[in-house]
């Protein structure tokens, strides 16, 4: 079944980087699974040439205004852009982003049409405290809430663990597949939706193929192991 596979870039890649980055993934698009980037807001435009769906890492909850600095959900579809990603642990972690911002932004981006990825895990302590479902529960509740159902079929949800992220660690895949089971428990019960879920947290050559084919999987956000276009590539050749 087709499988989405968002690569996330993060703040890497300098001017030139990226645009070799460019000429190297055109025309080299997986024709089985839906792939997104997301590069650096100011690499975007230059990204449309991938011929790639375009994804943004981040964006700011109202339209226009005198927000210096922010990036709005309507620059980001006038721009081509169709995903955002919301909610990123580097979000929460770095730029205090709770659950109730993180609302706002799913607001701001529905209202543009845009899809939104929306991440959610739990830290190193909540998973050695046995809390992961309640993370979870309060992170999808919170984050979701005044959302209906129709908007929510454009809202995939990442489960990303916090402590996997960048880390070389990950669960088990059956860890990865009562997370997601879960998940998809909260969503359809709170909302009659069955929702795609993605996972998130080191996921690379080694692996890839392995949680690809985790039951009810809808495929995976891949953040360090997309840096490098060569063997980003070569790992999405594992599973085309
Ligand atoms: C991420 O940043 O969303 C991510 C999944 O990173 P990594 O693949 O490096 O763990």
């Amino acid at each position: 079944m087709r499988k989405i596979i968002a690569l996330n870039l993060k703040m890497n890649l300098d001017y030139e980087e990226a645009q070799q980055y460019v000429d190297f993934i055109k025309n080299k698009i997986s024709d089985k699974h839906d792939v997104i980037i997301a590069p650096s807001f100011i690499y975007l435009d230059l990204f449309k040439k991938s011929g790639y769906k375009l994804g943004a890492q981040n964006v700011y909850y109202l339209d226009k205004g005198p927000f210096t600095g922010e990036i709005s959900p309507l620059q980001l579809k006038t721009l081509g852009v169709s995903y955002v990603i919301v909610g990123h642990s580097d979000r929460r972690l770095h730029f205090n982003e709770d659950n109730k911002i993180i609302n706002n932004k799913i607001k701001g981006a529905l209202k543009n049409n845009l899809n939104v990825i929306l991440c959610v895990g739990e830290t190193i302590e909540e998973r050695k405290l046995k809390k992961t479902a309640i993370v979870l529960k309060k992170q999808i509740t919170n984050c979701l809430n005044g959302i209906d159902k129709d908007a929510l079929e454009d809202v995939i949800i990442a489960y990303e663990p916090v402590w996997a992220i960048g880390s070389g660690e990950t669960p088990t895949n059956a860890e990865i597949e009562d997370s997601i089971k879960y998940i998809a428990k909260i969503i359809n019960k709170g909302y009659d939706v069955e929702p795609r879920v993605l996972y998130g947290g080191s996921v690379n050559k080694d692996n890839i193929r392995g949680i690809m084919g985790i039951n009810n999987i809808s495929g995976v956000l891949i953040g360090t192991a997309s840096i490098n276009p060569k063997s980003m590539i070569s790992m999405l050749e594992l599973v085309d």
